[in-house]
C-alpha cells in the first residue's frame, strides 16, 4: 500500500472545516459516496469537511485531465460501481488530483473557491444514498473474541469451531436488504423456542446489533478464476461501517444450515466509502496468533499481507434510547474495539470467497463480522454484553436493557489514529428501530 503527497499530514484543505481537529473528512481521507438534494437526482460526492465536493461540476467545470478525468468519469455515473471496477492506479490519479484541487496550497484555490457555490454542497442540505449497486452481500465471523464468546454459552467444551483457525467463516447474506445509514430498521416477525420448548412466531423478543467494518470489491474475478492472495489488496476499493442487525431468539432456532431470517431483516451502512488508499497509513500487521494455533494455508499467506494486512481502526458503538432523545442527553457508548483484533484480514476474507472460483463482482460487499476484542470494553454486540441476555447493564441515565427497545438508535462511529498521520473517520452508521408490522390480513 503506497503512501504519496496525498497522505501528508501538513496538507490543509481551503475548505476551512476540513482542517478542524475532529472532523472525519480532513484532505488526506477523500471518501466517496453517492448524495441526493431535494428535486435532484443522486450524484457522486467527495466528502471534505461538513461539504460534499460535486464531482459531477467538477468535472462540468474541466478540472480533470488525462487518467483523473477518466476515472471522474466512471464516477460520474448512478452508482459508484464502474469506479470501483477500474484499476487502482485510476483511483490513484483521481485521489492525487482530488487532493492538489482542495489543497490550500492549490495556486488556483481563489477561482476555485469563487466557484464553491457550484462545486461544493453542504452536507446539511444533502441525502447520502447507498454508494453502489450492491448485487450481493456475505458476512463473515472473524473475530475470535466474539467466536468464544458465543460458544462458551453454546459450545462450552469448545467454544471456537474447528474450522475458525483455518479459514474465514461466512454465510452468503442478503443484498437487498442493506440499507443506507439514517433509514429506520423495522423489527422483524421471527419463529423461535421457547426456555420451555414451545415454537412461536411473532415479533423478535431479542434485537441485536454487530459492530462491523464492510467492504467493497473493486475489481473482482470471473466465475471460476480465483485470484491470489498476493493479488487481493488490489481488488480491494474502500470500506464502510456495518450494523449486521441480528434477531437472536430466531437465529438460535432456525440457524441448522446457518442463519437466514434473523439476519437478512436488514444490515445498515454508512454511506461514505473510505477508500483503501486513504487507508494506507493506518495498515498494521495481521493478527498475531498465539502459540499453538496453525499457520494459515499457503494460498491464504502472503509475507506482505501478514506485514501489513490488519487496519489500526478504532471502533465504537452507541446507543441513544427515546428517553435520552428527549432529556437531550448525548448517546451512551457501548463498545470500543479496533479492527486490528479480527484473526484474518480483509484479503484472507476476499482470497477465501474466491478460492472455489466464486466470482465477486465490482460493488460486492462483504461483512467483517462483529469486531470484538478481548477486553470487555471491546464486545461489539449486545449478545456478549449481556451473555446471551442472562444479564441487562445499566446505562448513564439510569435506564437499563437487555436487547434493542422500539425507539432505540445505534450509532456507529470510527476514527483511524496514528501518530505523523492525520486522523480520518468514517461518518456515521445510524438506524432506530422502528416497532414490528402488524401480520398482513388476508384479503377479503
Ligand atoms: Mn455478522
Amino acid at each position: 500500500m503506497q503512501l504519496n503527497e496525498t497522505h501528508r499530514a501538513d496538507l490543509r484543505s481551503w475548505v476551512e472545516s476540513a482542517n478542524t481537529v475532529d472532523t472525519d473528512f480532513p484532505i488526506q481521507n477523500l471518501p466517496f459516496g453517492m448524495f441526493r438534494r431535494d428535486g435532484e437526482s443522486a450524484r457522486a460526492g467527495v466528502a471534505i469537511g461538513d461539504q460534499i465536493f460535486d464531482l459531477t461540476a467538477a468535472l462540468k467545470a474541466g478540472l480533470f485531465e488525462a487518467e483523473a478525468e477518466e476515472a471522474a468519469r466512471l464516477a460520474a455515473g448512478p452508482a459508484l460501481n464502474d469506479l470501483m471496477a477500474a484499476d487502482p492506479k485510476m483511483h490513484t490519479a483521481l485521489r492525487r488530483r482530488l487532493s492538489q484541487l482542495l489543497a490550500a496550497e492549490n495556486p488556483d484555490r481563489e477561482r476555485l473557491s469563487a466557484m464553491a457555490s457550484t462545486l461544493l454542497v453542504p452536507m446539511a442540505d444533502a441525502q447520502l444514498e447507498l454508494p453502489a449497486v450492491i448485487g450481493s452481500f456475505t458476512d463473515f465471523l472473524t473475530s475470535i473474541y466474539h467466536t468464544e464468546r458465543g460458544g462458551r454459552v453454546t459450545r462450552p467444551d469448545s467454544p471456537v469451531p474447528a474450522p475458525f483457525r483455518y479459514l474465514p467463516i461466512a454465510y452468503n447474506g442478503r443484498a437487498t436488504s442493506v440499507r443506507a445509514s439514517g433509514e429506520p430498521v423495522r423489527r422483524p416477525n421471527g419463529q423461535w423456542r421457547t426456555a420451555e420448548g414451545k415454537v412461536e412466531f411473532g415479533p423478535c423478543r431479542q434485537l441485536d446489533f454487530e459492530l462491523e467494518l464492510g467492504t467493497f470489491v473493486g475489481r473482482g474475478n470471473e466465475l471460476g478464476e480465483p485470484i491470489s492472495i498476493e493479488e487481493a489488496p488490489d481488488r480491494i476499493f474502500g470500506f464502510c461501517l456495518l450494523n449486521d442487525w441480528s434477531a437472536r431468539d430466531v437465529q438460535r432456532w432456525e440457524s441448522a444450515l446457518g442463519p437466514f431470517l434473523s439476519k437478512s431483516l436488514s444490515t445498515t451502512i454508512s454511506c461514505w466509502v473510505v477508500t483503501a488508499q486513504a487507508l494506507a497509513p493506518f495498515r498494521a500487521p495481521a493478527f498475531a496468533r498465539p502459540e499453538g494455533d496453525p499457520a494459515p494455508l499457503p494460498y491464504l499467506y502472503s509475507a506482505r499481507d501478514q506485514a501489513e494486512g490488519g487496519i489500526d481502526l478504532n471502533l465504537h458503538a452507541y446507543l441513544l434510547t427515546p428517553r435520552m432523545r428527549s432529556e437531550g442527553t448525548p448517546a451512551a457508548r457501548l463498545c470500543r474495539t479496533n479492527f486490528v483484533h479480527m484473526y484474518w484480514t480483509v484479503a484472507q476474507m476476499l482470497t477465501h470467497h474466491m478460492s472455489n472460483g466464486c466470482n465477486m463482482r465490482p460493488g460486492d460487499l462483504f461483512g467483517s463480522g462483529t469486531t470484538s476484542g478481548p477486553l470487555d470494553e471491546n464486545r461489539a454486540c449486545l449478545s456478549e454484553i449481556t451473555t446471551r441476555g442472562a444479564q441487562s447493564f445499566t446505562l448513564p441515565n439510569g435506564e437499563t436493557r437487555t436487547w434493542l427497545e422500539d425507539g432505540d438508535e445505534v450509532i456507529f462511529r470510527a476514527r483511524a489514529e496514528r501518530a505523523g498521520y492525520r486522523s480520518i473517520g468514517f461518518g456515521e452508521c445510524r438506524a432506530r428501530v422502528a416497532p414490528s408490522p402488524p401480520w398482513p390480513k388476508p384479503k377479503s
